[in-house]
């Protein structure tokens, strides 16, 4: 049987959207889903924060909206402008995205170690793509700062600079903070996410906290190799950074603009290793239907251990940061998880979703 049209608008249990006005409206307004098997399973109650769906694709285009919106209001930038950032993920997407939305040129620095998916995908945005040696931060080469520079040699051009420009977690402490609140009925017992430039974890903690009257603990997750768990733990002792992850995106060695003086106001931290994010990628994928990446699974894991600190029956939300398309070749492929040795960390009926 064909379905008519009084069938289907008759269809019920989906998601209801409004009508916007392009892609810089659609950014944001995402659905917070509640985790069901994960949360039968726990006792307790986990929300994941759907921000791979937005436009671009992940939470980034957020803090792509908000720099570029903060520039223009504060007359940085004009129409037919450039925007520079250095970056080899997700904000460079949005930024790419956003650009074309808006009718600016946008140029990414990035290290010349990343992958030609991620490359071919900013190009095809538009993106003028600048591959460069991958040197450590403190060299004068390294990408962000031949972003910066760059920059500096154009007329009507911005360096976005989203580790430092607080435009990054404002746009969450205005969007993602108050949709998280307003779907919560405010009801939330704790939030945790992982950090890259500490936009989100900021953005959102400090809304949650100032609404909640410190009744939402902020919590931060960390993959290996991140210095921040031991920063919020010890007190603020700041390590020399060691050790690598398989999570994208997230991680950090220092304490940006971004995520400020708000680092004193967390609750506290958890390192997540890798075996325990490859597994949740795998359960999130058999058990409740999302196909998301490594650094969504993290905060996962991160989120019911934070419940289960809180006591049976908490209220835990986290960021569902992106999907899995973008590091499927790696994340669903038998090799690259041998080589890694992560392999056996899959649990066995779940084995099957290797598929590459
Ligand atoms: N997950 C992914 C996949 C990301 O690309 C990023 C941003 N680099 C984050 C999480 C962390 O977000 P933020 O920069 O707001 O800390």
């Amino acid at each position: 049987m064909i379905l008519g049209l009084r069938t289907l608008s008759r269809a019920r249990g989906f998601a209801t959207a409004s009508s916007v006005n392009g892609f810089t409206e659609a950014v944001g307004n995402t659905p917070l889903i509640y985790l069901k098997t994960l949360s039968e399973k726990i006792g307790s109650s986990i929300y994941g924060k759907a921000e791979f769906q937005n436009p671009g694709g992940s939470v980034k285009d957020r803090a792509a909206l908000g720099v570029i919106r903060d520039a223009e209001e504060r007359g940085l930038i004009k129409p037919g402008g450039t925007v520079v950032e250095g970056t080899a993920g997700n904000t460079g997407i949005g930024l790419a995205h956003v650009c074309r939305a808006k009718g600016y040129n946008c140029v990414i620095y990035m290290p010349n170690t990343q992958s030609q998916e991620k490359i071919d995908l900013l190009r095809m945005l538009g993106a003028d793509v600048r591959p460069v040696p991958a040197v450590a931060y403190d060299n004068p080469q390294n990408y962000n700062h031949l972003a910066r520079d760059y920059a500096l040699t154009l007329d009507n051009a911005i360096w976005t600079d989203q580790f430092d420009n607080t435009a990054n977690a404002y746009a969450h402490y205005v969007s993602t903070g108050p949709e998280i609140w307003a779907q919560t009925q405010g009801d939330l017992d704790g939030f945790i996410c992982a950090t890259g430039t500490g936009g989100t974890l900021a953005g959102v903690g400090k809304y949650l906290k100032e609404k909640s009257g410190e009744k939402t603990q902020i919590w931060l997750a960390d993959p290996p190799g991140s210095v921040l768990t031991s920063y919020v733990n010890s007190g603020g002792k700041l390590i020399e950074r060691s050790g690598s992850s398989i999570t994208e995106g997230i991680g950090q060695g220092r304490i940006t603009n971004n995520l400020g003086t708000f680092v004193n106001e967390l609750s506290g931290a958890f390192t997540i290793p890798d075996e325990k994010s490859i597994a949740m990628v795998y359960e999130l994928l058999h058990t409740e239907g999302l196909y998301v990446g490594a650094s969504t699974a993290l905060n996962v894991v991160a989120a019911a251990q934070l419940a289960a600190k809180l006591g049976k029956g908490s209220k835990v939300a986290t960021i569902l940061c992106d999907g899995a398309y973008r590091y499927q070749s790696r994340l669903f492929s038998k090799t690259w998880l041998k080589a890694k040795g992560l392999r056996d960390a899959i649990p066995e009926h779940l084995q099957k979703y290797a598929v590459l």
